[in-house]
């Protein structure tokens, strides 16, 4: 809670120094020199929102990656409202200054409304119906296409900044232009570096295994030039595939299946474009990979060693589950609740048995075909585990949100509920 405080007072005092700069070197009247102000505060905002999209792995340890992106959207709601009331009430004599303000603020607000809209959970995980006119309209608007889409942001952002240099209300006011121009340069830079050389630092490894599990699911095993030495317990990593024809170039997070450094084993879940390829990719494929990222294993390094530790998966989301539970499956008190469509789909069964074995007592796997509902919770689970617990849920979307709703009208506190979605 304190870190994501700090967090978000980043983002307040982040346009301060534009702002205080602006304040003692303009002689602009009072009511123009707050609505400049706002127009400041909205770039410096867009500026920030770029710079959280290169998703700093540091940055994943201390917040947590919801925490990134949800601040990243924040931002772009909060400048919107800055630059519209700022568009409003200033006014300026350079008609070209206006038009680029006017076209970057309705394309600002037009891809934010469809980023909205395809990229974030915040409407479509809350309804059935959205959901499933979303997934009818990504026929067309493929995950790839909203990406591109969003990034139309930068081009915002050059707009708004050519929009300044030739306001002379503020031009003309050189130690501020520089300070201005350094903001700028110092985003755009991060995210150049981000997208064109970081990459090259990143993990590399080769496909070891890619085997079918159950109906729709497959085991991927990439055997890593170098051990993976920051990788925790329940992380995930963004893995792109190269020179391999059959499938594309993006970017995708999925979690690692168990705790081997060297060897790093993904349960993938087939149901779009991109991962039902994957049955395509050979061993000997190269992948690149970017992270590692998630919190988990920090959350359970907080808590007090006796506090059980409840795993609730759905399909493939018991990935990083049964990753905690090999971490921890001899130390730890463990219930670990997995959720299939299927009885094929059970396709861990033997790993949790090999675990359950090894634990003692200490493990407790419940396997359901089909969801959970509040008195399979409660008859599984012991009051201990309801009252002091920490929970880990796993899994897409609805079935998440529909879980924590669950939990907590069984009385568990939302500090001790944790989760991660399957989509971004
Ligand atoms: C932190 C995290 C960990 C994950 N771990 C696993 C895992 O261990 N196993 C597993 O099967 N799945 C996992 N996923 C989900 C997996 O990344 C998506 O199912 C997959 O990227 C969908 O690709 P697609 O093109 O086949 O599906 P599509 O049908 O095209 O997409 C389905 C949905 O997935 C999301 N999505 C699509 N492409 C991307 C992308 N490049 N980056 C982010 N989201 C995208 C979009 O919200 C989209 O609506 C994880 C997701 C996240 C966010």
């Amino acid at each position: 809670m304190l870190r994501k405080l700090l967090f978000w007072s980043f983002a307040v005092v982040f346009p301060l120094p534009l702002v205080l700069t602006y304040d003692f070197v303009a002689t602009a009247p009072g009511p123009l020199k707050f609505y400049i102000f706002l127009g400041l505060i909205a770039y410096a905002w867009w500026l920030l929102s770029i710079v959280l999209s290169v998703r700093p792995s540091w940055l994943d340890r201390f917040v947590g990656l919801p925490a990134i992106y949800g601040l990243h959207g924040m931002l772009g709601v909060l400048a919107i409202i800055a630059a519209y009331v700022h568009r409003d009430y200033s006014y300026s004599p350079s008609p070209l200054a206006r038009d680029l303000g006017d076209w970057g603020f309705y394309g600002a607000l037009t891809v934010l409304f469809f980023s909205g809209f395809f990229m974030s959970g915040w409407l479509v995980d809350r309804s059935r119906l959205i959901l499933k006119t979303k997934g009818f309209l990504e026929i067309v608007f493929r995950h790839q296409l909203s990406v591109w889409i969003h990034r139309l942001n930068l081009a915002i952002v050059a707009m708004i900044w050519l929009h300044t240099h030739l306001l002379v209300r503020v031009n003309q006011h050189f130690a501020f232009m520089m300070l201005f121009d350094l903001y700028t340069v110092a985003a755009l830079g991060i995210y150049a570096w981000k997208k064109w050389i970081a990459p090259d630092t990143y993990l590399r490894g080769t496909v070891i295994s890619n085997d079918a599990l159950g109906g729709s699911t497959r085991s991927m095993s990439v055997g890593l030039d170098s051990e993976a030495a920051t990788l925790q317990p329940g992380d995930f990593f963004f893995l792109r595939f190269e020179g391999s024809s059959s499938v594309s170039k993006e970017w995708h997070p999925f979690s690692v299946t168990d705790d081997n450094r060297e060897t790093l084993t993904f349960t993938i879940r087939q149901h779009g474009d991109f991962t039902r390829r994957l049955d395509n990719v050979e061993a000997g494929t190269r992948v690149r990979l970017e992270g590692p990222f998630g919190r988990f294993e920090s959350i359970i390094q907080g808590r007090a060693r006796e506090a059980p530790l409840v795993l609730v998966g759905m399909g493939a989301g018991v990935a990083p589950l049964l990753s905690l539970a090999a971490a921890h499956h001899t130390t730890r008190e463990i219930h670990l609740l997995w959720a299939v469509r299927s009885p094929e789909d059970a396709y861990y069964r033997d790993v949790l048995k090999e675990y359950e074995s090894a634990a003692g007592s200490r493990l407790q796997v419940t396997v359901s075909v089909g969801r959970f509902r509040r008195e399979d919770i409660a008859n599984t689970l012991p009051a201990e585990a309801i009252t002091k617990g920490t929970f880990f849920i796993v899994g897409p979307n609805p079935a998440v949100l529909a879980n924590q709703r669950l939990l907590r009208r069984m009385g568990v506190s939302a500090r001790r509920i944790h989760q991660e979605r399957l989509t971004m």
